[in-house]
């Protein structure tokens, strides 16, 4: 199995890490790539979008090298029904609708998760912070928030996997998640089961 991580801006080796350790941990074989090109992504089996700058990414993502672009191979990918999952912009990225942030920075969305999302959501006074959420089939996960988004509005086919306050921050529509904060983090305390999760949708 190869497992590819968007790699052109943001937590690119976070997740390198985390993936791989998660992979270790379920017994399956393969490989976890970081990529900043076209031609890896659309040979593999599932792809993560990591944090950063929203508006960078999705620059970069729909920048044609070679006349192909890693947007439409995760596409592509997406329906082929291959698991993509994005965390903080890389969630953003996901989303069907943005928020007048997203629309007055004219950013490229792949529009893969029918939901609305606001960026930066939380604020100025708590940019960044951690608070254990209960996270629908994994448990009680320590989330990390940092200038996260969250969404707002949620489509029909969209299953709520957590919530904040008043603010849905994981969300699944068949092989796409998405997540508000930083899983890949949680790496540090030897905590992968959210990658786990996420691996477990090869399958499915
Ligand atoms: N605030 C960033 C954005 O809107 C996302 C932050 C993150 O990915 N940690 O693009």
């Amino acid at each position: 199995m190869r497992v590819a991580v968007v790699g052109v801006q943001g937590d690119v080796e976070e997740h390198v890490v985390a993936a791989k350790l998660a992979m270790e941990k379920l017994g399956m074989e393969g490989e976890v790539v970081a990529t900043r090109k076209p031609g890896v992504v659309e040979k593999s089996d599932a792809v993560i979008i990591p944090g950063g700058e929203s508006t960078t990414i999705s620059k970069l993502i729909f920048r044609e090298v070679n006349g192909k672009t890693i947007a439409e191979e995760i596409l592509t990918l997406a329906e082929e029904g291959k698991p993509i999952m994005g965390t903080c912009a890389g969630l953003i990225l996901l989303s069907k609708h943005g928020d007048e942030q997203v629309e007055k920075t004219k950013t490229k969305l792949l529009g893969l998760l029918d939901v609305k999302i606001r960026r930066n959501a939380f604020g100025r006074q708590r940019e960044s912070f951690q608070v254990p959420l209960e996270f629908k089939g994994v448990g009680v996960v320590e989330a990390i928030f940092i200038r996260a988004p969250a969404i707002v509005e949620v489509g029909g086919g969209v299953e709520i996997l957590a919530k904040f306050e008043d603010y849905v921050v994981a969300a699944r529509q068949d092989n796409v998640l998405g997540l508000a904060f930083h899983p890949e983090l949680n790496v540090e305390f030897g905590d992968t089961r959210v990658h786990e999760y996420f691996l477990n949708m090869v399958e499915c």
